[in-house]
């Protein structure tokens, strides 16, 4: 068992040191038998190490769980000793007191006489020299109940043994006297019941000193009798009278060996030979482990793989040490990461963030999913600015009330003779001042997305230098905060210069004429519904409205039909709407409220401190003014606003966007690359090194490890 120390303990080290413990776990090795066929025997050669109770009758009276630990590789004293589950702390430091404890602990549960019980003892013993592996000791099969023995003695010790070998990690030692019948063997009727392909039952023959003269077991050595697939060892323990005079394993295994060298059948035949002593048993088990070891490699290997592929990655994000920080390359390195940065930023705004040497961001942002850099502003522009422009009507905000007292207002004094253009102009100039705030608004929205593509353009190197890394993003910002100052101006701007000059001659606006047209058209088309459902009686007061068909044909008759203005436009009585009521304008006798009588003296109402002309409905003129100037409004407000739309992502692109994305280069070039300032600039955060280092050394612990895994897998069991 010894050649397996040095490479289960090499790879213990390894795996220790990987943080994984239990990638190898080493089977147990179990003994099963009948009574006093040689079990505990056999065991203690395999270990080289005299502790176990032994002799005739029924000995092991309690399953004996035994793990060996190996001390060589964690720098403990080089001395042996054991220590029990049930007296933890207390170190045994001589096999002959383990015994004694052994057979007290056992006869503490089970009485003197005899008597069996499952609860294992667990003893382990810490040596350089062993093997780290568990080895179990049962009972042997009785089959007639002695002393304090239960009835089914022989049921109880079976499920005890079923119990052990059933795992399948366990290495099953069947082990029958040779000076019995085999085809009675109980230990091969167990191991078969819980190993039918006989995997991990090795066959093990004691006692071959005691045959008869004149037999021998040489067919069952040679699988002749009862085959199994992992084949028979032969051995010769020492006998009750070697114990009693104290001859040591080692002389056992010495006598041992003599035996079957000087042996008439064993000795003469190569073949047999190699199938006889403990030492040959020990060399079966380790090619076992060995198997088994190896068959874990592969897994280990891929684990081992991994985390030198999540190392490397790291150390490569890491980059070169930080000596370079204040030498001569450190300046270009600087230069190298600024341009990166400003190649980032251009990139993602432009729409190649993806294609891009981009490894830090992508994991920020997945592009499959979800929208990306340039990609977001247009989506602001469109979704977000114009979607909300357009949703902004004509006349939000603003009431019939506003619009009627807006124009009786524009009338100043003078009785109402024509609709004011005033009303128009003061009511259109309030409803384009409403669409400044959104745009300054997207501008806001624009500059917050060219700072999130700007922390998405760090080079992932940058980690490592935090000084630079704060610099570029306060350089950057202020570049940024600069250019915002402008975009806003000029957005707020759109909306002065359209305040500036109302101009009611754009070819696309409605004019008085059209206005006017289109309110008579829907009026007359009233007038006639109306006409048609009533009687002649009533088509007098239809003559009496000021917007019958002959007073609109009076007043087209000074429209310029062409140009869509009024030849004498201007505000106040002469302007574009002023035709339309020439003639007698209609005044509504006022009623006064409280008059009763004609005897009663006429006092006049108080005069309220605020008018209102709620206090009065809107008469049918008052209704065509509104009409008239509502259309107006209409018109050119939507002329105004599809200009915004247009002109405001225009303006912001070139004077945020593209202005930030032409200047950033330079900006932290200026800002940063100078030569005094390189040094500070480029040193690496504190804990970067200290990483670095920890890296290296897992970089190498890996390779060391991969390099056992090969040792491991090339390892020659036999010799
Ligand atoms: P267990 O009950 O199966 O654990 O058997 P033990 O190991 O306690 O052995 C029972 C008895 O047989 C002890 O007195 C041993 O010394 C003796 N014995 C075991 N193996 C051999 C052997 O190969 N040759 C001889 N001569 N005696 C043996
Ligand atoms: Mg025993």
């Amino acid at each position: 068992m010894e050649q397996l120390i040095p490479i289960a303990s090499k790879l213990q080290d390894v795996l220790g040191a990987l943080g994984q413990t239990t990638a190898i776990d080493l089977p147990q090795i179990v003994v099963v038998g009948g009574q006093s066929s040689g079990k505990s025997s056999v065991l203690e050669a395999i270990v080289g190490r005299s502790f176990l109770p032994r002799g005739s009758g029924i000995v092991t009276r309690r399953p004996l769980v035994l793990q060996l630990f190996n001390t060589s590789h964690d720098g403990q004293s080089e001395t042996e000793f054991g220590e029990f589950l049930h007296q933890p702390g207390k170190r045994y430091h001589d096999f002959v007191s383990i015994r004694s404890e052994i057979v007290r602990e056992t006869e503490r549960l089970t009485g003197p006489n005899k008597g069996i019980d499952h609860a294992p003892i667990h003893l382990k013993i810490y040596s350089p020299e062993v093997l780290s592996l568990t080895l179990v000791d049962l009972p042997g099969i009785a089959k007639v109940p002695v002393g304090d023995q239960p009835e089914n003695i022989e049921e109880q010790i079976r499920e005890m043994c079923m119990e052990y070998i059933s795992n399948p990690n366990a290495i099953i030692l069947a082990v029958t006297s040779a000076n019995q019948d085999i085809a009675n063997s109980d230990a091969l009727k167990l191991a078969q019941a819980v190993d039918p392909h006989g995997t991990r039952t090795v066959g093990v023959l004691t006692k071959l000193d005691l045959m008869d003269d004149g037999t021998d077991a040489s067919d069952i050595l040679m699988n002749r009798v009862i085959p199994l697939r992992r084949g028979y060892v032969a051995v010769v323990n020492r006998g009750q009278r070697d114990v009693n005079n104290d001859l040591s394993i080692q002389d056992g295994l010495k006598k041992e060996e003599s035996f079957f060298r000087a042996h008439s059948v064993y000795g003469r035949d190569r073949q047999l030979l190699a199938k006889c002593g403990t030492k040959r048993l020990s060399q079966h088990l380790n090619t076992m482990l060995m198997h088994h070891i190896r068959d874990c490699l592969p897994d280990l290997k891929n684990r081992i793989i991994n985390m030198a592929v999540d190392v490397n990655q790291e150390l490569e994000a890491l980059g070169t040490p930080a000596s370079v920080a204040s030498g001569p390359s450190s300046g270009g390195e600087l230069l190298r990461l600024l341009s990166k940065f400003s190649t980032n930023f251009t990139a993602i705004i432009e729409g190649r963030g993806g294609q891009n040497d981009l490894r830090g961001q992508r994991s920020k942002c997945d592009p499959f999913r979800e929208l990306f850099g340039g990609a977001r502003i247009s989506t602001i522009f469109t979704e977000v600015f114009a979607a909300t422009i357009f949703g902004v009507g004509p006349f939000d905000g603003l009431s019939d009330e506003e619009i009627r007292t807006t124009i009786c207002n524009a009338h100043g004094t003078r009785p109402a003779l024509f609709v004011p253009e005033v009303s128009f102009d003061i009511l259109i100039r309030r409803q384009i001042a409403r669409l400044e705030q959104p745009g300054v608004q997207c501008v806001d929205l624009v500059y917050e997305e060219l700072q999130r593509i700007s922390s998405q353009s760090e080079p992932s190197e940058l980690t490592r230098f935090p000084t630079l890394r704060d610099r570029m993003i306060e350089v950057v910002n202020m570049l940024l905060k600069r250019a915002m100052e402008p975009t806003q101006m000029m957005v707020s701007n759109l909306v002065k210069i359209e305040l500036a000059y109302i101009n009611t001659s754009h070819p696309d606006f409605i004019g008085g004429s059209r206005a006017v047209a289109q309110l008579m058209e829907k009026v007359g088309k009233e007038n006639d519904d109306r006409r048609s459902t009533l009687q002649s009686g009533s088509v007098a007061g239809v003559s009496n409205n000021p917007l019958s068909p002959t007073v609109y044909r009076n007043a087209s008759e000074n429209f310029d039909d062409d140009n869509g203005v009024f030849p004498d436009g201007g505000p106040g009585d002469s302007g574009i709407m002023n035709f339309i009521f020439r003639g007698k304008p209609t005044v509504q006798p006022q009623r006064h409220r409280g008059n009763s009588g004609p005897s009663s003296v006429v006092h006049l109402p108080q005069v309220p401190d605020t008018m209102k002309q709620t206090d009065t409905p809107p008469t049918e003129r008052d209704q065509v003014e509104m009409q008239v100037i509502k259309s107006l409004i209409d018109s050119y407000f939507k002329i105004v606003r599809k200009n915004f739309v247009d002109l405001v992502p225009k303006t912001i692109m070139y004077y945020l966007v593209n202005h930030v994305r032409d200047a950033m280069q330079n900006e932290l070039v200026s800002e940063l690359y100078r030569d005094a300032e390189v040094g500070n600039l480029m040193q690496e955060a504190e804990d970067i090194a200290q990483r670095r280092q920890t890296c290296e050394e897992m970089s190498d612990l890996l390779g060391k490890a991969m390099d056992i895994v090969t040792e491991v897998r090339d390892f020659n069991t036999f010799k």
